[in-house]
């Protein structure tokens, strides 16, 4: 997999994704970047602070009867990329913050592999709050949580969103095809329009890593429409 465009720091994480990269010795290596440069009431209508603590106290559904707390999102309010994955699991209900543990590591690798860091992109979850046991979250407990996910996607108005694994993917763009059948190519969100790339959620990575070149792929696609 040739790539002309690669950071010597990508490298190591494209090593660590598994995937192999081979350069021609002709090929120039760039130098590293020091730093990205930034690009771009009721939930429906409030602003951070406000949404943030209406999420914090949320008693929409019946998740919050569970939750040790609220997994609001975490990253760059004016990101390009809005990386939108499931729900809270344990560490994530544990500590606060979307994708934390070995998916979260994961995640980042992926990022840091197309060039950003994670503090660079907004990510955030279709739920707020864990469902017991890791079950896949319900139609009612998402319809309740969607007004402050859609309004972060309004707050942020990223260039891009990424839709990681099957429950992000199919409630955002309102499909019921899996993961396999929804990555290469590229979506609308509606209202927005905003583009949608849809790849694996990294704790299916982890356990299928022979997927890790396809979700590479994706990283791929969705660098070509941000032109990064
Ligand atoms: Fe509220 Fe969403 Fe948590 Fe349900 S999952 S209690 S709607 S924040």
């Amino acid at each position: 997999m040739p790539d002309p465009f690669l950071r010597p720091d990508q490298l190591g994480f494209l090593k660590a994704m598994e995937i192999e990269v081979w350069r021609s010795r002709d090929t120039p290596v760039a130098p590293p970047a020091d730093s990205r440069e930034p690009v771009g009431v009721t939930p429906d209508a409030a602003d951070w602070d406000s949404l943030s603590a209406q999420v914090s106290t949320c008693t929409r559904c019946r998740l919050h009867e569970t939750r040790r707390q609220t997994v609001f999102g975490v990253g760059n309010r004016n990101a390009d990329w809005m990386i939108i994955g499931e729900a809270p699991g344990a560490d994530e209900d544990r500590q606060g913050e979307p994708f934390v543990g070995r998916a979260g590591q994961l995640l980042n690798e992926m990022l840091r592999a197309a060039g950003f860091a994670r503090g660079d992109v907004y990510i955030a979850n279709i739920l707020k709050c864990r469902p017991p046991n890791n079950r896949d979250p319900r139609p009612d407990e998402v319809a309740a949580c969607s007004a402050y996910l859609g309004r972060q996607i309004e707050l942020v108005a990223p260039k891009l969103v990424i839709a990681v694994g099957r429950i992000a993917a199919q409630n955002l763009l309102q499909r019921d095809e899996p993961v396999g059948r929804l990555r290469g190519e590229v979506h609308r969100l509606d209202p927005w329009g905003v583009p949608v790339v849809v790849t694996y959620h990294p704790a299916y990575l982890l356990r299928s890593p022979a997927q890790k070149r396809k979700a590479w792929a994706d990283l791929c696609l969705a660098r070509s429409i941000t032109g990064r």
